[in-house]
């Protein structure tokens, strides 16, 4: 038996296959969009139709953007050979929060994680070595220190080795498992200034 009409129904499964949302959650937001005003509800379906439309991957460091270079990629008193390899956008983010940081990023969009079927060819790993081929002397490797993390800055620090590049790993003392958006800026300067060779 259906307690709900098809259509709150419907909302209620797509709002729950969204990550982090339960089915408590979801029910709770399926009946707070329908009590919405209808044009709140337009101005929020139009804002999510045209961000997934319009935003793209930078095409240096493939972060997500509106431009064809991010404002980072594009700023030239940036230092364009010091790169910092980070899992995602958000973990950018929270770098560029610090406003300490001279050098450009690379975004992996995600981490290696052979548990769940991520392999190194399914994020940007080849994009971060054909950038290489620039004038490059030191890539930071700002990956997560989570299991999938480690296992990254190891398979991308093996490859860059032979480079003659310099491969350093930003300190430990960052959380383990901790996801680095929610780590306060001192921490992750810290992390940065303390950062070795791999
Ligand atoms: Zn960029």
């Amino acid at each position: 038996m259906d307690l709900y009409s098809g259509y709150i129904n419907k909302l209620i499964e797509e709002f729950a296959a969204l990550p982090g949302i339960g089915n408590k959650s979801a029910q709770r937001l399926a009946f707070h969009l329908i009590s919405m005003p209808q044009e709140k509800v337009n101005r929020l379906a139009k804002v999510m139709i045209d961000a997934r439309a319009n935003i793209k991957y930078c095409k240096n460091c493939f972060t997500l953007t509106d431009t064809e270079l991010c404002p980072v990629c594009a700023n030239q008193k940036r230092n364009h050979k010091l790169i910092m390899v980070v899992e995602n956008s958000r973990d950018l983010a929270a770098y560029e929060k610090t406003q300490k940081y001279e050098g450009v990023y690379h975004v992996l969009h995600g981490a290696i994680s052979p548990m769940i079927g991520i392999g190194p060819q399914d994020i940007k790993i080849k994009e971060l070595i054909e950038r290489l081929k620039d004038d490059v002397e030191e890539v930071i490797i700002a990956t997560n220190s989570s299991l999938e993390g480690e296992t990254t800055a190891m398979y991308i620090s093996k490859l860059i080795k032979p480079t003659g590049i310099k491969v350093t790993r930003i300190a430990s003392g960052v959380p383990v498992g901790g996801d680095l958006e929610y780590i306060d800026e001192i921490t992750l300067m810290r992390a940065l200034d303390g950062r070795v060779e791999m």
